[in-house]
């Protein structure tokens, strides 16, 4: 090739790139570049480099101190990892049927139940569509809506942390596509009750698909609802009630939660949105494990509930803020802003989530450890506030 060939074509080259990014700079949808970032707990790795300590204490995830039943830890020692896992989820399915009673047509397994509400928002909502949310609110319940380029319409809870059935009612009669609660509320743990589930459920309208998430279902009081039973008796309504493997059952780093739809339609939509092999095989064969082994789990929960108790009553001596909780967490309010109190806290090894919503800037939500976490908390809150 001749030189002067050679620099012309360098400089069409050039040309060619300087066109590019002009005209095809690579960039993401807005509605993917503009989305706020959930607010995840940090890992323990993290947290013990940060804090330059062993002896880390995690109570910002909502996960089981206890870890997870024994049959876990067998299933996963039979695991044969060189073999795809079953796509359609077929045992941990008819496991699930057996207990609820639903057909299996009608449940949906997911990489945690987070990847099921990405999966209704890809399933049903276009551009421009109203999602209708609580605040304070478990952060995927509008970071979803809004990746699907959803308006997400939030209803705050009253002053006294109840849900505001009557602003709910008002917003229902609107025709929100989607509608997302988390009963035990994330991140405040109150239950709604059955006289208020219902008369949301009669505001609902034809075209809305109401989504009760159920992620603490296991820890609620025995005289709060069983959604998917009051659900049940609404023939006319589309719903999904999601659950999860990863609070009560101890296995949120295995990724695996459930959808019971009300019709197999729904669920059907469901599964077209998710990948082929969503659920893998250790999360499928751990779940099952667990499911059969109801009793370590009843166990499990009664102990946080008998915990939550007492770091509810500590907390409230200490003279902070307590909303009665349903769920394995507390949502507590400082009279100073969270976001230092909890990165002091860090620095002494306890990981806690200081709530970031708009709003709630006072606000932190601790998870229920064992009965010395919670102690070492109370006691390093109590110094970080200057109150002990
Ligand atoms: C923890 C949680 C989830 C997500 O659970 P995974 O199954 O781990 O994805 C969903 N909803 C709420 C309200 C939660 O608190």
């Amino acid at each position: 090739m001749g030189r002067r060939r050679a620099r012309q074509e360098k400089r069409m080259m050039r040309g060619r790139n300087m066109n590019s990014i002009e005209e095809n700079a690579l960039s993401p949808r807005k509605e993917i570049s503009g989305l706020p970032v959930y607010n995840a707990g940090i890992s323990a790795t993290v947290a013990q480099r940060v804090s330059g300590r062993e002896d880390v204490v995690l109570l910002a995830s909502n996960e089981n101190p206890y870890g997870a039943s024994p049959a876990v830890t067998a299933a996963l020692g039979a695991l044969v990892p060189s073999r795809y896992s079953d796509s359609s989820c077929s045992v941990l399915r008819d496991t699930l049927s057996q207990q609820l009673g639903a057909t299996p047509d009608r449940i949906v397994c997911g990489n945690g139940s987070e990847e099921l509400i990405a999966a209704l928002c890809r399933a049903y909502l276009h551009k421009g569509d109203a999602v209708l949310t609580i605040s304070p609110c478990f952060g995927l319940h509008e970071i979803e809506p809004l990746a699907a380029g959803a308006q997400v319409i939030k209803v705050p809870m009253t002053k006294a942390f109840d849900f505001d059935i009557d602003a709910l009612v008002l917003e229902l009669s609107r025709r929100p596509k989607i509608v997302f609660i988390s009963s035990p509320s994330n991140p405040v743990g109150n239950a709604m009750s059955q006289p208020d589930l219902e008369r949301v459920l009669d505001a609902v309208q034809p075209g809305t698909l109401f989504v009760l998430d159920e992620a603490y279902f296991e820890l609620i009081d025995p005289g709060s609802p069983d959604g998917l039973k009051v659900l049940g008796q609404r023939p006319g309504l589309s719903w999904v009630v999601l659950r999860t493997f990863s609070k009560a059952y101890g296995l949120a780093g295995l990724r695996v939660g459930y959808g019971i739809a009300s019709d197999d339609g729904i669920a059907r939509a469901m599964r077209a949105a998710v990948t082929p092999f969503n659920v893998n095989a250790a999360a499928q064969a751990a779940a099952i494990a667990a499911l059969l082994d109801d009793a370590w789990m009843k166990d499990a929960t009664a102990r946080i509930r008998r915990d939550r108790s007492v770091l509810a009553e500590r907390l409230r001596r200490l003279g902070v803020g307590v909303v009665p909780s349903q769920a394995n967490f507390l949502f507590i309010e400082l009279s100073i802003e969270a976001g230092p109190v909890a990165r002091a806290l860090l620095d002494k090894g306890i990981v806690v989530k200081p709530w970031m919503e708009a709003g709630y800037a006072n606000f932190i939500r601790v998870t229920i450890g064992t009965a010395g976490d919670n102690e070492r908390f109370v006691q390093e809150l109590g110094r970080a506030l200057g109150l002990s």
